[in-house]
């Protein structure tokens, strides 16, 4: 099939080398012309595992191409996905402008029959919007289906190529069958596809961030009654989780959520049930809890230093909001440095993957590590933010050896408390006594 993919960041850059893996012509537009000329020439513009290989191997056989030119990256497309970013405005709805801009577009240079698919997340409605907006200008036949994405940064090559389940929101039987072609090569174990109307399909992948947000807060306010209570969330959680309707994955506790979706797409949902006069009830909580855990290792650092943190100068390791990734956005780890500089404290960090990024966004307020060790010098305390498996084994002499003051803030319960204690540190986590 040919398919054109408009967006190339985390989501359109997967999508369309995942669908060129599978023997598709797939080509990427996007309006970053630098982007464009990186990937052209061979040159992974993001760090995401396992997706360099495939990129490299399809542009070699001219299966993935990129181009800044919408019109000639869709000409021949039988299928056009819309991987476009959706931020928050300032109210927290999602802002539509570059989807509809696109879709505005398409209608001035489409003359054939293409199926347009949203694979941003976007509100409730919008199918219809982008049908709108393509009509004003081309009056031909076409459909607009709502294919939402649930790829995880980190592992997202994986997740595409093996989805949990793949979900196809649209009316249109020739859609339908087009996209169930296109996907079939994906679901060959078994995993559904399952095919609902535009609506159900947009309020799909709203309801599963905000559900899994929610755990995230639940388990965050399980470890805050564990701290006050001598409870210890990790007997908690393995308590609860052996239970089939809760489930293991997704109980950890630690320093808020962050990433590109889920804060963005519950500011959204709350906003869109305002939008029907509905307060969703939960997920003000969940706003709440998470805004308050950002902050909770802070609170625990100045309560150690007796709130004399100006003139300490500490050590962070993991910058990106999750391991895996190079991506910052909203990264709980930069809430806890902004906080810590305007204290007056100085920062040495290390993250395996994200270190350019924060350079590009704080230059040299920070300074910026060769290697976690190294961070470690002379730091009064290391501050544990993203749990990069290579944090999980460190050499503890080593950083004795490095740190002024053994004292450990972790953010994500790498470490049994009773074996930092035997080696020597003062070792303070989440939910634990
Ligand atoms: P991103 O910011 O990484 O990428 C968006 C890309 O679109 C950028 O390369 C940008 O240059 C390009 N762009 C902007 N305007 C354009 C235009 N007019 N024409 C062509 N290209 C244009 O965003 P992302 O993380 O890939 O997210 C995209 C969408 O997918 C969002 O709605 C997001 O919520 C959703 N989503 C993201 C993830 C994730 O893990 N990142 C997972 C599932 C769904």
């Amino acid at each position: 099939m040919k398919i054109a993919v408009v967006g190339t960041g985390y989501v359109g850059l997967v999508t369309g080398t995942c669908f060129a893996e599978t023997g598709n012509r797939v080509t990427c537009v996007d309006i970053d012309q630098s982007k464009v000329n990186r990937l052209t020439n061979g040159e992974i513009t993001i760090y995401e595992p396992g997706l360099e290989k495939l990129f490299l191997r399809n542009l070699k056989e001219q299966r993935l191409h990129f181009t800044t030119d919408l019109a000639a990256g869709i000409a021949d497309a039988t299928i056009v996905f819309l991987a476009l970013p959706t931020p928050p405005g300032e109210d927290g709805s999602a802002d539509l402008k570059y989807i509809l801009g696109v879709a505005d577009e398409l209608g001035k240079i489409m003359t054939d029959y293409k199926v347009i698919v949203d694979k941003s997340t976007v509100p409730v409605g919008t199918a219809d919007k982008v049908k709108d907006a393509i009509c004003r200008n081309y009056t031909g036949e076409f459909d607009v289906v709502s294919n939402p994405e649930f790829l995880r940064e980190g592992v997202a090559v994986d997740d595409f190529m093996k989805p949990d389940r793949v979900v196809i929101g649209t009316s249109s039987d020739r859609a339908k069958k087009i996209m169930g072609d296109l996907y079939a090569p994906f679901v060959r174990q078994g995993n559904p596809v399952l095919f609902m109307d535009e609506r159900s399909a947009e309020l799909t992948k709203y309801a599963a961030n905000s559900f899994l947000a929610t755990k995230i807060s639940f388990m965050n306010e399980i470890a805050q009654l564990c701290e006050r209570m001598g409870a210890n969330v990790d007997m908690v959680r393995r308590g609860i989780g052996s239970d089939e309707r809760i489930g293991k994955r997704f109980l950890f506790p630690g320093i808020g959520y962050g990433g590109s979706c889920f804060p963005k797409d519950v500011k959204a949902l709350i906003h869109s049930a305002e939008q029907m006069d509905y307060d969703f009830k939960i997920l003000y909580a969940v706003e709440k809890v998470n805004a308050h855990q950002k902050l909770h290792l802070v609170s625990k650092i100045q309560d150690y230093f007796n709130h004399q943190i100006s003139g300490k100068h500490f050590a962070i390791w993991g910058l990106a909001f999750k391991p895996n990734t190079d991506d910052i956005r909203e990264a709980p780890a930069l809430e806890i440095i902004e906080t810590l500089l305007q204290l007056g404290a100085s920062i040495s960090v290390f993250d395996p993957e994200a270190m350019k990024n924060v350079q590009q966004l704080m230059g040299n307020k920070l300074n910026y590590a060769d290697n976690m060790y190294a961070a470690l010098n002379n730091a009064d305390a290391l501050i544990i933010a993203t749990e990069w498996s290579e944090f999980r084994t460190p050499d503890f002499e080593q950083m004795k050896a490095n740190l002024k003051a053994k004292i450990i803030f972790d953010g994500r319960n790498l470490f049994e408390k009773e074996w930092m204690l035997q080696e020597g540190f003062e070792y303070l986590s989440i939910g634990r006594p």
